[in-house]
């Protein structure tokens, strides 16, 4: 009756060497592995999964994509980000699903307002559509909010950014697996690096559970479990801290939500999937820990923030809900790095709850690092350096309300 499964890549067997091996098969492995096959013919590339691709962030995130970052130094690279996503789609004949909703972030405070106004004016120099809004223009965006004076934090406007949206994060990794595999680059899951070597400084091998692998060349791309790698592996430890993050989805509706919505105040964020369930996420656990399992904490919570927001969604029920980890850091910008500490040792790290937005195009820039062993341009700011030169940047989630001052 049905169809014999067709495998999206093949399984080769592991290799003594590779010309590059990368830690993690999730958004940034399977995106860089990618590009140095696709861009500069590294086709002698293996990815390492200890599970399967897609197991970390790369598969549980609520898909959400946008450029108004905060800072001078992360807004180039999330404007490039999402203009790439339907590039990408191009590249790899793969439906990428990119759906570009808009994004509206409310501020629910005349401080919150102004914070706003710098962050619109910071995009807007950089050529990325974001404005302000007042509460009517956000009730016409969003019918479904309540712009009373009845909610616990009223709302007093937003920053509303038209080229934002969302992008299927499960079609962005079976179509980077497939794009790689097809150019060469092999795919272990079920496949845990355990231990890193080094000669003179210089990174001579890795040894995974399935036997060693000699290469010069290692990426650390193993998103919430990147600074354990680091610091276990090769003793260097990454200003990362490891947050649980939750999400959840109700069941489904008819439309009604049809832009991305956040809240600093509530701590909320919501958007309605194709399929017509209100996606749901909120900010991350208070506590350092590696858990993924969901509380009836957040659950409440979600469920009194998005129906003060939203009170048509009262008695709406939740249906799943699911956790990941985030690798924080104290900017709430990544870590990308190479040939630092360690001749050959590559970061791309740190990515917090940010990391689905630009990690096609951030692939194609650290596959330029790997492959050439100078960092491109945009990358710089983010080197690790910068926290032992105190040359921090102040990025912020959209879930957190800010003053100018913070
Ligand atoms: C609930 C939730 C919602 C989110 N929402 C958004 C959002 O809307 N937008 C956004 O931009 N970002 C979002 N994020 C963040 C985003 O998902 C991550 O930043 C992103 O997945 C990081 O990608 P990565 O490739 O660095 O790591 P991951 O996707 O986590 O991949 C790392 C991989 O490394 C593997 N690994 C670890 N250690 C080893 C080892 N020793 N050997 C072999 N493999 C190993 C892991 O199994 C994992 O598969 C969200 C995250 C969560 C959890």
């Amino acid at each position: 009756m049905f169809g014999k499964f067709k495998r999206l890549w093949a399984k080769q067997p592991l290799k003594k060497s590779y010309d590059a091996v990368i830690i993690g098969g999730g958004l940034h492995g399977l995106a860089t592995a990618f590009f140095l096959a696709r861009n500069y013919a590294m086709t002698d590339v293996a990815v390492i999964e200890k599970r399967y691709i897609g197991y970390g962030g790369a598969g549980r995130n609520t898909a959400i994509v946008r450029a108004n970052q905060r800072t001078q130094e992360n807004l180039p690279l999330y404007k490039e980000g999402l203009d790439f996503w339907p590039i990408l789609t191009k590249e790899l004949d793969f439906n990428l699903m990119f759906y570009n909703c808009g994004n509206l972030n409310l501020a629910h405070s005349e401080a919150a307002l102004k914070a706003l106004r710098l962050q619109v004016t910071s995009a807007q120099f950089h050529g990325i559509n974001s404005q302000l809004v007042d509460p009517k223009e956000c009730k016409a965006l969003i019918p479904a909010l309540d712009i009373s004076d009845r909610p616990t934090y009223p709302i007093f406007g937003g920053m509303y950014h038209p080229p934002g949206g969302i992008v299927r994060h499960d079609a962005v990794v079976w179509g980077l697996a497939k794009g790689a595999a097809k150019l060469g680059v092999h795919i272990h899951q079920q496949t845990e690096v355990t231990g890193i070597e080094v000669e003179n400084q210089k990174i001579v091998s890795v040894d995974t559970s399935n036997g060693k692998i000699s290469t010069p060349r290692v990426l650390n791309a193993a998103g919430g479990y990147s600074a354990a790698v680091s610091y276990h592996m090769l003793g260097i430890r990454l200003p990362i801290s490891v947050l649980t993050i939750q999400a959840m989805v109700t069941h489904p509706l008819k439309p009604l939500l049809n832009h991305v919505v956040s809240s600093g105040a509530y701590h909320v964020y919501a958007n309605q999937t194709l399929k017509g369930e209100i996606a749901t996420g909120s900010h991350m656990d208070p506590w350092p820990n590696y858990t993924t399992q969901t509380s009836a904490y957040y659950i409440k919570h979600q469920a009194e923030a998005l129906t003060k927001l939203m009170p048509c969604l009262k008695g709406v029920k939740f249906m799943r809900s699911w956790a990941g980890l985030a690798d924080m850091t104290p900017d709430m910008a990544p870590i990308m790095d190479g040939n630092y500490p360690l001749e050959g040792y590559y970061m791309d790290c740190g990515w917090g709850y940010f990391g689905f937005k630009s990690s096609a195009v951030t692939g194609k820039y650290m596959a330029q690092f790997m492959a050439t062993g100078e960092c491109p341009d945009i990358l710089k700011p983010f080197e690790l350096r910068r926290f032992e030169h105190h040359r921090l940047m102040g990025e912020t989630p959209a879930v957190v309300e800010y003053s100018p001052n913070n």
